[in-house]
């Protein structure tokens, strides 16, 4: 179901190729979740975009601006941000045979609703990180291992204390 916000009539605008208009718009999109994020309840998502008539259709270009909040991969803290996608889209009139790409004009409206979900759950980080060099939650016992790290620091003197404690209190010996 698309917000009535997103459904823009664009007979005004079709008058002459070349007509602009500027489109912003936010949306409760929420909540809309992948597996590792989501749009949280009630948060908007905001369109920003412009418009362009052509002579057989329309042109939008712009972007989407999407809330998201998820678990830090690296220390499981909850965690949220503002993630900005770009969008480019082409709207004709529906004409005999499969539009492909390009999307439907109908009733001298576009549908925008489809567009900015899609751009939504593209936009939804994959792997969040509360920031960017996010250690972990105990990085002294637990620091991550990246490839970089690893390559960079192949030994670090606090493992080999910790293997020696093991060492020392393993029951077995
Ligand atoms: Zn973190």
């Amino acid at each position: 179901m698309t917000a009535p916000e997103l459904r823009v009539g664009v007979s005004e605008l079709r008058r002459r190729p070349g007509n602009r208009m500027q489109l912003d718009r936010s949306v409760p999109l929420g909540p809309l979740a992948i597996s590792s994020s989501s749009i949280p309840e009630g948060e908007e998502v905001l369109l920003s975009a412009t418009l362009e008539a052509l002579s057989d259709g329309v042109t939008l270009s712009g972007s989407v601006q999407v809330p998201w909040q998820g678990e830090c991969r690296r220390c499981l803290e909850m965690t949220s941000g503002v993630v900005t996608v770009e969008i480019a889209e082409i709207f004709k009139d529906r004409t005999e045979g499969e539009l492909g790409e390009i999307l439907p004009i109908s009733n001298d409206s576009i549908d925008l609703g489809s567009v900015v979900h899609d751009a939504a759950i593209l936009a939804l980080p994959i792997a969040p990180l509360c920031k960017a060099d996010c250690a972990g939650p105990i990085p002294e016992v637990f620091p991550v291992i990246t490839p970089e790290t690893a390559e960079a620091d192949p030994i670090d003197p606090r493992w080999a204390s910790l293997g020696e404690l093991r060492f020392d209190s393993d029951p077995s010996e």
